[in-house]
């Protein structure tokens, strides 16, 4: 008999996900769904249950900002966005559920103050339907023990991959004999039927028999769950140091830490400073010329606002008399626009005639769109109104930032293999720097108190670079915590109305050569407003050339790994697949897959060592499995162009709440202990990585 307990109704869709948490389940209790409250115009991050596949599709053509891999379950899809109470309200009655929120615009402030899927291969092949019956097929099964707690996680698929109906059930039983059921839901994956799994489940005690059945009478033979990671890193030596994080840092804070530590260990470190310089903590100065509720056109500068374009005006002004034409004068700073007028003396200048005028005798130095919603309509007498950049970070150097590396070991020649860990792609991903750092200052500082690490050091070259985004974190952490891309700004047109400030710069880990949106593949966007823009062309961006441009100066550097947040993912390509046929790049061989999810296992059981999480074997594996594809992704360029083995991490594992039986989303920004608690555990991941190199150079070296 099936043992239907509370948490039975929380298995959900995908790999990703945690939540489904609330879909009814007959003949049990539905958890109740918290309220989720949210202003019209605030922005937060909020995990949605959506009405229906249509849905997503829609919200993704609208380049909607996807923090998570949306997970199907029962026609469901259920995707972490970031989006405003109003956006939220909208989706809501089209069917849509919220059901956490996971974190709120204005929590980057706050917290900054505070703080100062699997390698098996889709094996569709063999397995065919039988008249009726269908057979059933264990792709995973894998249990461990957290915090005290056993969870079973269990991937099944079946030969009726067609029947969306189908329903599995696996059944359990532990050592001392208890048993218990959970439900598996169907997961597709770009319209093809992946397989069935479940979030894990909580069991009370080491699971020892795994049985599934499906409702069109299918039973799989009886496996065994194995443990995982089952591998554990070598113990850390009384004296060992760790703990050199004490708060978030922001890119300025980054500088100071890498400066500091190239002064204190001279002896094993370089500073490389990258070849192109970003933007900067910059934009343009705009402003609105009239209501943009009634009439208005944008003037914006040509240069940025720090370029002394700050503080310009702008105003239009009736002449006051009769059958004056259209003039535009700028002097003493101020942009000075005279409307024409007809035989009566009323004024006649349109919107379209005023920025017309604006950018043909003014635009070297200004220029001016008519506000989306306001062509062809009379132009206020209005202003003068103040351009300005609207940066509120009033200690950031606005230059061109130049990105740092670090360069980590005793032999710093090109004479040993060489690993690169590299972070904040991603703007918003605040925890991410303090995995990498946390890193380089462990490696710096047991160099001269451990002799392991010692022997490391003289084995492997490491490279490491903090942020590869400052301008992007800058904007985070002073103006807009959920900015995820840079801040180059390449729209045109109405898109560059203030009002899309958030929305500009284009997605660093989508600007990258290979699988690009460019070729064809999808996970990038050609909208500049979309929060995965791919750019106007490959390696159009400063930040993707340096990360290529570090890797192709240093021929060494064998590993890679691409520090992201959040969710709890283990990845490596392929990172990207094509939509028609879901045509993936090309596969890993079966040694090099090996590998792969070898170190992998080595890594995750490191990561589980610092504080017992333990990355989901659901979510580690191919980047196009486990979470989406992500065309023009970083990773795939490093493997499939120069042959590193590139791998990609989302620190930030989904917490288990006991008290809610719930798996919940960590966030862009959590509370600094838990951003801690990352930096801490993904640091001793990486260490791991330098011993997987280490290992791998010794073992082709070794006849
Ligand atoms: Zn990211």
């Amino acid at each position: 008999m099936f043992v239907r307990r509370r948490w039975t109704a929380l298995a959900t869709t995908s790999i990703l996900i945690t939540a489904g948490l609330f879909q009814p389940d007959p003949g049990v209790a539905a958890p109740t769904a918290p309220t989720v409250t949210l202003a019209p115009a605030e922005t937060a991050l909020v995990r949605v249950r959506l009405a229906d596949e249509a849905q997503l599709a829609r919200l993704v053509a609208g380049g909607a900002d996807l923090a998570n891999r949306p997970r199907s379950r029962d026609g469901h899809p259920v995707a972490d966005l970031v989006l405003t109470g109003r956006q939220l309200a909208d989706l809501t009655r089209q069917g849509a559920t919220a059901v956490q929120i996971v974190q709120r615009a204005d929590d980057g402030a706050r917290r900054l103050a505070e703080s100062a899927r699997a390698a098996q291969a889709r094996t569709r092949a063999g397995l065919r339907a039988a008249d009726g019956v269908d057979t059933l097929q264990f792709l995973q099964a894998y249990w461990w023990t957290t915090g005290g707690k056993t969870f079973l996680q269990a991937q099944v698929a079946t030969t009726a991959t067609d029947d969306p109906d189908v329903e599995i059930t696996v059944s359990w039983r532990t050592a001392d004999g208890a048993t218990g059921s959970f439900p598996l839901y169907r997961f597709e994956d770009s319209g093809e039927y992946q397989y069935h799994y479940a979030l894990p489940q909580p069991v009370p005690g080491r699971p020892v028999q795994l049985t599934a059945t499906s409702s069109l009478g299918g039973t799989s033979r009886p496996v065994t769950a194995t443990l995982w990671p089952n591998a554990t890193p070598p113990p850390q030596p009384a004296g060992y140091q760790k703990d050199f994080i004490d708060a978030y840092l922001t890119p300025v804070d980054i500088k100071a830490r890498i400066a500091r530590l190239g002064r204190q260990y001279r002896d094993l470190v370089d500073v490389i400073d990258l070849p192109n310089r970003t933007q900067g903590y910059r934009r343009t100065a705009a402003a609105y010329l009239g209501d943009p509720a009634v009439a208005a056109v944008v003037v914006e500068s040509v240069r940025f606002g720090d370029q002394g374009m700050n503080g310009v005006q702008a105003r239009t002004v009736d002449p006051g008399r009769p059958n004056r034409p259209l003039a535009v004068r700028y002097r003493d700073r101020v942009l000075t626009v005279s409307l024409a007028t007809d035989g009566a003396g009323k004024v006649t200048s349109t919107t379209d005639d005023v920025a017309a005028a604006i950018n043909a005798r003014q635009g070297t130095r200004l220029r001016a769109t008519v506000e989306d919603g306001s062509a062809g309509l009379p132009m206020p007498v209005a202003g003068p109104v103040r351009l300005d950049d609207g940066l509120q970070g009033a200690e950031v150097p606005a230059r061109p930032w130049t990105v740092q590396a670090l360069r980590i070991g005793k032999h710093r020649d090109g004479s040993r293999i060489g690993v690169l860990a590299y972070s904040q792609e991603h703007a918003r991903e605040w925890a991410t720097p303090l995995v990498t750092l946390e890193f380089a200052e462990r490696l710096l500082a047991n160099a001269r108190t451990d002799a392991a690490t010692r022997e490391l050091l003289e084995q492997v070259d490491v490279f490491v670079i903090p942020t590869v985004n400052p301008d992007g974190a800058n904007y985070s952490f002073h103006d807009y915590n959920f900015q995820r891309k840079n801040l180059v700004n390449h729209c045109a047109g109405t898109a560059r109305d203030p009002r899309y400030r958030t929305s500009w710069g284009v997605d660093v880990n989508r600007n990258y050569t290979v699988g690009s949106l460019f070729d064809g593949y999808v996970g990038a966007s050609a909208n500049c407003l979309s929060g995965n823009y791919a750019g106007t062309a490959e390696l159009s961006e400063a930040e993707s050339r340096n990360v290529i441009d570090l890797a192709k100066a240093h021929p060494n550097i064998r590993f890679a790994m691409n520090v992201h947040s959040y969710g709890g993912y283990f990845m490596w390509p392929p990172g990207a697949y094509k939509a028609d046929g879901r045509v993936t790049l090309p596969r890993p061989s079966i040694d090099e897959s090996t590998l792969f999810l070898a170190s992998a296992r080595r890594i995750v059981g490191a990561i589980a060592a610092e504080r017992g999480t333990v990355t989901w074997p659901s979510q580690t594996g191919p980047v196009a499995d486990v979470l989406y594809s992500a065309a023009g992704n970083s990773a795939d360029q490093l493997y499939y162009e120069l042959g590193i083995f590139a791998w990609d991490f989302e620190v930030g594992n989904d917490r288990w709440n006991e008290t809610t039986g719930q798996w919940e989303g960590v966030g862009f920004q959590p509370p600094f202990d838990e951003a801690h608690g990352e930096s801490q555990e993904y640091a001793g991941g990486l260490i791991e990585l330098v011993r997987v190199a280490r290992d791998h150079a010794a073992a082709r070296t070794t006849p």
